[in-house]
């Protein structure tokens, strides 16, 4: 077996960059005493809702409990359907169900892998309370058409925003777009912690409220709930963290948009071969760097060969799993969905990465790709 010389991402060397300004953020956090929520947490959630252009920010545990929070917060359950791509990270999906709704699957946009929006048009029931658009990879999902949809039709916009902190619809920050914004900063993340953690972002006072009780056992006055809710909280130590993490945020997007230009010119053209594919008035972060080819499987084996990592994401679209097999879709019903999981492959993409590094992997594309 070959040892990876390029790795898909390497955090140690984003640590390293900022190692003084972390350590001396988790020392405060353990010389406060003060661990779950507290002042870093609260800070972080301004500051965040600043950056993107929103009234609050709520500190949780996971993005996938952002998501699960946010359908409670709308009061989605059973007997409702929420509208969801075909092809996302399974959380999308599973908080859904979690919450017992419906999650009804919908086709993707064959370039921008996000959600097609006639799809999704044509997807909506009366019960359909509630679209969740994903910006999948780091490429902003069409939310002026989904908004204007979601409006016609009484529904609400949850954004997956996950995969895509700091990228830019018209000028605005994803995840301050819709109803409610769902945030990861799960480490691989483009601004992730050292453990766990996500956020809610929203406009709507009454709607934070609630959440921030649905984090804390539904309760405003401690002890006494008032409603179900969960233990679902931003630590402090990745509070601190993120707080010093965040300012960098914006130099880091800009070298992983620097790093898919150069695989742009290295790598389009080259037959049988698509690279991503970024919108006019969009701001792509390059969460991932995903080409798309029909011999996906030889070039992941070729370039393992010559000690470079690769990831599929994903394998295996949301209607063939197995906790969606209730929902009866069969093999066949989305087949940009399952054509792209088929063909999808991303390449190294880190802020850390030389352009020697990127150089290197281009080349070695270019020498292997059938
Ligand atoms: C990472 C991710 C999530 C879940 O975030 P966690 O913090 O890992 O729970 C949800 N949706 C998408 C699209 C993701 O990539």
């Amino acid at each position: 077996m070959p040892t990876t010389k390029t790795p898909l991402l390497n955090l140690v060397a984003q640590y390293q960059s900022i190692q003084p300004e972390i350590n001396a953020a988790i020392q405060r956090v353990l010389d406060s005493g003060h661990f779950i929520l507290g002042d870093e947490v609260a800070s972080l959630e301004n500051e965040v809702a600043e950056y993107l252009g929103a009234a609050h920010g709520i500190g949780v545990a996971s993005g996938t409990d952002a998501l699960i929070l946010a359908l409670r917060a709308l009061e989605i359950g059973p007997g409702d359907e929420v509208i969801i791509p075909a092809y996302t990270f399974f959380a999308t999906a599973g908080a859904v169900l979690h919450v017992g709704a419906r999650p009804v699957l919908v086709d993707i946009d064959p370039h921008t892998y996000c959600i097609d929006v006639e799809k999704m048009q044509a997807a909506i029931s009366p019960v359909t309370k509630a679209v969740i658009p994903v910006h999948l990879y780091g490429h902003p999902a069409e939310m002026d058409a989904i908004n204007a949809i979601a409006e016609e039709h009484g529904l609400k916009v949850i954004e997956d925003n996950a995969q895509a902190f700091g990228a830019e619809y018209k000028g605005r920050k994803t995840g301050a777009l819709g109803d409610v914004g769902c945030l990861s900063f799960f480490p691989s993340k483009n601004l992730g912690g050292y453990g766990d953690g996500g956020m809610l972002v929203t406009d709507d006072p009454a709607l934070a409220d609630k959440l921030r009780m649905l984090r804390t056992h539904g309760w405003q006055r401690k002890y006494f709930p008032e409603i179900l809710g969960y233990n679902s909280r931003l630590d402090a130590l990745q509070g601190a963290i993120l707080r010093v993490k965040l300012p960098h945020l914006d130099a880091w997007n800009d070298r992983r948009r620097e790093l898919a230009a150069t695989y742009h010119e290295r790598l389009s053209g080259l037959a049988g071969l698509t690279t991503p594919y970024e919108a006019p008035d969009t701001r792509h972060v390059y969460h991932l760097y995903v080409l798309q080819l029909s011999q996906r499987d030889q070039l992941k084996g070729a370039l393992k060969a010559a000690g470079i990592a690769t990831g599929v994401y994903y394998p295996q679209p949301l209607h063939l799993t197995r906790p969606c097999h209730d929902l009866d879709y069969q093999e066949g019903a989305f087949p940009i969905t399952e054509k792209a999981s088929r063909e999808t492959l991303a390449i190294p993409i880190y802020p850390e990465m030389t352009s020697a590094q990127v150089e290197m992997v281009a080349k070695t594309i270019k020498e292997v790709a059938v």
